[in-house]
């Protein structure tokens, strides 16, 4: 089965369009942070819900449906969220509040979990080798997909407890990319599909992975799209300028 594994959209509809017009999938899996940041909530949500309906909930879904508030986030992030949440619709704010916390498991998938943060705590980051020690050491499945850092790549331990960390190495950062990773029978993985909507790893094209779970492979893909287009659209709703301008650099 192929699985098509999305995260961190923050209501970018035009990298979430890229995406999908270059995937081919059998399942989808999303990691969340549908929303926030970006200027198109309730177009990404119903996307989203039109081609899935495996999700677990991100820090910025709790915040824009009011599960959280937003004491936590910085001054831009907290903008964005109240923003949002003015802007979603009774629909969609229900949907928001009903998305369940990881770790999920998927019965097509065995051996296999998906969360936001960390299998530990949905809040937390792992962004290097150190952060990933814990859950690697302590994970139940072979294979575990998370987000919120928004940084591409994964982390894993073999059967002599080497720990290895990958980033994706591109060739550029104009055209659609791909990079594959065999995993290995006795090791164990967390994987990040990068964010779509937001990448935060110095590439501003849409990141997403592809997983064939029979072959076990999972392919790291990196699309370019109309990154004009979610800015402008950020500018015309009066979301602070920062939130367009670090689109076009991916930080
Ligand atoms: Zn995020």
């Amino acid at each position: 089965m192929r699985v098509l594994v999305l995260s961190d959209i923050h209501s970018n509809l035009e990298a979430l369009e890229a995406c999908l017009d270059t995937a081919s999938y059998d399942i989808v899996v999303n990691l969340g942070d549908i929303v926030g940041y970006g200027a198109s909530p309730n177009e990404v949500i119903k996307r989203s819900r039109k081609i899935g309906k495996y999700f677990v909930r991100g820090n910025h879904d709790r915040a824009a449906c009011g599960l959280t508030d937003v004491t936590e986030f910085n001054p831009v992030a907290a903008m964005a969220a109240m923003w949002t949440r003015q802007q979603l619709t009774e629909e969609n704010l229900i949907w928001l509040r009903k998305l369940p916390q990881g770790p999920l498991r998927i019965k097509e998938l065995p051996d296999t979990e998906f969360v936001h943060g960390s299998p530990l705590d949905e809040d937390e980051y792992l962004i290097d080798g150190r952060d990933a020690v814990g859950p690697l050491s302590v994970s139940p499945v072979a294979v575990t997909f998370f987000g919120h850092t928004h940084l591409q790549g994964a982390f894993y331990r073999g059967s002599g407890l080497d720990d290895e960390t990958l980033r994706p190495q591109y060739r550029n950062t104009r055209g659609p990319e791909t990079l594959e990773l065999s995993l290995k029978a006795d090791a164990r993985y967390l994987l990040n599909p990068g964010s779509i909507g937001q990448p935060r790893d110095g590439d501003w094209r849409a990141g997403f992975v592809i997983y064939d779970s029979d072959a076990r492979v999972a392919e790291f893909h990196r699309v370019p799209y109309d990154v004009e287009k979610a800015q402008r659209r950020i500018l015309d709703a009066a979301l602070p300028e920062r939130l367009a301008q670090r689109l076009a650099v991916g930080r």
